[in-house]
């Protein structure tokens, strides 16, 4: 069958994976599914998918999905389910107060879903207990952003990727993780061939296959690394003395500390680090690309800085073909930061803790009950949820009880929450089956509304399917439940549209007080214009403009305008326990987080059938391992039976799982439940790549 996907008969629509946010045609196939095709007017991927993408059209189905709402697991009417909701968070409030209850989000919900959400709890409900599971993917560089440029602000785009001469690739493995943006990489190698990739990885991967140099540096010496380098560039008078002295502060002190870091934790070669030194100072146009192996750690932040850091001394920011560029793991991971949806932010990039900007937000939205302090991360949250401190708990959209560390621990914490509400697609994930109330919220091949990659694009995810059953709208879900606890004005959306004009007016009162975030521009589109969006970069200050590069002119969004250079210190790695291996987690090429989605797909099924364990034959043969042996991972908080991968991938005394496996697909599966829940102490991240195992054979009784 032949099938019209030229832009003009598909609706484009936004692949909904990673954060690159590529562009897709979809059309509806006539048996259930879409076809798919990568929309070439898109400029993240200029018609290109990875199998993912080009998979989603096999993982629409209507089969499996929830139909309608349930109250302990029985069905219900929206009306009975929503009322019980809007009752129980009211009579939690009122006797327990605001902070007893909490929402964990996703960064898989769209802008407008997620900027009601926002609204709802920290505006109307009085608390800043929402936070979500891009907590677990690069709140390190939220952090590292602020620090250094005063504002959680990407300075660069992915066209810089294709036009640096030298691309440091940092803990990321963007072959697997950001397919489209390593074809886009790999093919700017291929006709450059002076420009040159380094990838800093203690692990082989396929991206590590596409680097010129594989620094394969001791897990966690990130800090030492890049200390050496700011060394090496004031050393070797690389300097760009006109742009610190003009637009930078703390040089001196990051300097000072750096110079007496000792580089051979890292373990790298000497030889192989001085190339790294003199190719990294040498070449003008440097982009360095970091993504989880930095921010998933418990030193996540100073991480990130101590790169930020060598990008200010050479005024290497800002300027086509060069700068920090961090890459998220979701759709829209962005968008969420965008609207704050963390725990310590308010829309628009504006901070909680700050009186004007909680004035500037109240005012606007006419919310009586801005609170004046941080909610919980993540991880805190569910363990005040295991205290019962958090009484009433609404998960939206994501799966807890397998992908947080100690997932053993979320989910018992979970089970034994007094009012637990999830929307989902499903009732079956490992959460949804703890619920009192699930709720069907609409799949992305239903959705209407925006997201924001990784480099600031705005792109319209639009409906191309039908509803299925009675699901709806995550913003209007929330919305009602808003208007049943006594806000009708307030939550009065019937379209995205509105919201969409509402926090871009919201945008603009934020930019007046020195924020970043300016997509005030877009805040009279008419519903028509916002269906037609294109892709769009932000700020958006006025209609018609579209924001390219950040920090062109060297002013950051300090109060002095100067950006921040850090003093670094590597932390020390705590003593490995005698008869352990070091634990590192990631995903593999055509899983999605915890498989909600990918699994529907026989095509992605067939990549990798079950989870794995990749050990160095080394220790394989120390622990009587052979290949496809089943094996037995373990820490005091919990256990997971996989096969093994004998390879020297990894190094003698690490191993590697991929994080994607629940319960509904291996029984005992789920990686998380052995990962401590170690966090960064400035962004919360957990560190998930650094766990402490111990690993036996397994013989099934
Ligand atoms: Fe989707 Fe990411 Fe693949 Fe693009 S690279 S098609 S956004 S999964």
């Amino acid at each position: 069958k032949d099938f019209d996907l030229s832009p003009a008969n598909a609706t484009c629509t936004t692949c909904p994976y990673c954060g690159t946010g590529c562009g897709v045609l979809a059309a509806p196939d006539g048996a259930g599914g879409l076809t798919i095709k990568g929309d070439p007017t898109h400029p993240a991927n200029a018609g290109r998918l990875c199998s993912k993408g080009s998979a989603l059209g096999e993982t629409v189905a209507s089969d499996g999905r929830l139909l309608t709402p349930q109250i302990d697991n029985r069905p219900a009417s929206w009306d009975h389910a929503l009322d019980l909701v809007a009752s129980r968070f009211s009579e939690t409030i009122a006797k327990h107060g605001p902070d007893s209850v909490a929402f964990y989000v996703s960064g898989q919900l769209l802008t407008e879903d997620y900027y009601v959400a926002n609204k709802l709890i920290k505006g109307f409900l009085g608390t800043a207990n929402i936070d979500t599971n891009s907590r677990l993917c690069m709140a390190s560089t939220v952090a590292g952003h602020k620090r250094a440029f005063g504002t959680d602000t990407v300075p660069g785009t992915y066209e810089d990727l294709e036009q640096a001469d030298l691309v440091v690739l940092v803990g990321s493995n963007l072959a697997w993780c950001h397919p489209v943006l390593y074809q886009r990489l790999a093919a700017a190698k291929a006709t450059r061939p002076n420009m040159r990739v380094i990838a800093v990885d203690p692990r082989r991967t396929a991206t590590t296959d596409l680097a010129d140099m594989h620094l394969a540096i001791n897990a966690g010496t990130d800090v030492a690394l890049f200390n050496r380098l700011l060394s090496e560039i004031h050393e070797q008078g690389a300097v760009n003395a006109e742009f610190v002295t003009g637009h930078v502060t703390g040089f001196d002190a990051a300097l000072d500390a750096a110079s007496s870091t000792d580089v051979t934790v890292t373990g790298i070669p000497h030889a192989q680090l001085t190339e790294f030194l003199n190719l990294w100072i040498r070449s003008e146009r440097v982009v360095t690309v970091f993504s989880q192996g930095v921010n998933q750690s418990d030193h996540g932040t100073d991480k990130v800085n101590a790169i930020l850091n060598c990008h200010l001394a050479t005024g290497r920011i800002g300027q086509p073909g060069m700068g920090p560029l961090s890459v998220t793991g979701q759709p829209n991971a962005m968008g969420g930061r965008e609207v704050g949806g963390l725990a310590n932010m308010l829309a628009c990039h504006l901070d909680i803790e700050n009186p004007e900007h909680r004035a500037l937000v109240g005012g606007f939205w006419n919310a009586p009950n801005l609170p004046d302090h941080a909610g919980l991360k993540a991880v805190d949250m569910f363990r005040a949820v295991s205290e019962g401190r958090i009484k009433a708990l609404w998960v939206m959209c994501t799966n807890p009880a397998v992908s947080l560390p100690q997932a053993d621990f979320v989910r018992d914490a979970i089970a034994n929450c007094d009012f637990t509400v999830v929307s989902d697609l499903t009732a079956t994930t490992d959460t949804a089956c703890l619920a009192n109330v699930v709720l069907p919220a609409t799949g992305w091949g239903e959705k209407d509304g925006t997201v924001t990659n990784s480099d600031r694009v705005i792109s319209r995810q639009r409906a191309v399917l039908p509803k299925t059953g009675q699901s709806r709208h995550d913003w209007d879900i929330i919305s009602d439940v808003a208007r049943r606890m006594g806000w009708q004005d307030a939550f009065d959306y019937s379209t995205p549209a509105e919201i969409f004009r509402e926090y871009a007016a919201l945008s603009g009162l934020a930019a007046a007080q020195g924020k970043d975030f300016d997509i005030s521009g877009l805040s009279d589109l008419t519903n028509s214009e916002y269906d037609a969006l294109h892709p769009t970069r932000w700020p958006i200050p006025t209609r018609g403009t579209s924001g390219d590069r950040m920090f062109a002119d060297g002013r950051f969004f300090t109060p002095s305008t100067r950006a921040n250079m850090l003093a670094l210190t590597q932390s020390s790695a705590p003593p490995a326990v005698r008869g352990t291996y070091r634990l590192n987690t990631g995903r593999i090429r055509d899983q999605w987080h915890t498989m909600t989605r990918t699994a529907l797909s026989p095509r992605l099924n067939q990549h990798t059938g079950e989870p794995f364990l990749e050990i160095h034959p080394q220790d394989a043969l120390a622990i009587g391992l052979k290949a496809a042996d089943l094996t037995k991972v373990e820490s005091r908080h919990g256990y997971a039976i996989l096969r093994v991968l004998i390879t020297d991938r990894v190094r003698p005394g690490a191993v590697f799982a991929p994080i994607h496996w629940t319960s509904e697909y291996a029984s005992a599966g789920r990686i998380c439940t052995v990962i401590p829940s170690a966090t960064d102490p400035i962004s919360g991240q957990p560190d998930t790549k650094a766990a402490q195992v111990s690993i036996t054979p397994f013989a099934p009784t």
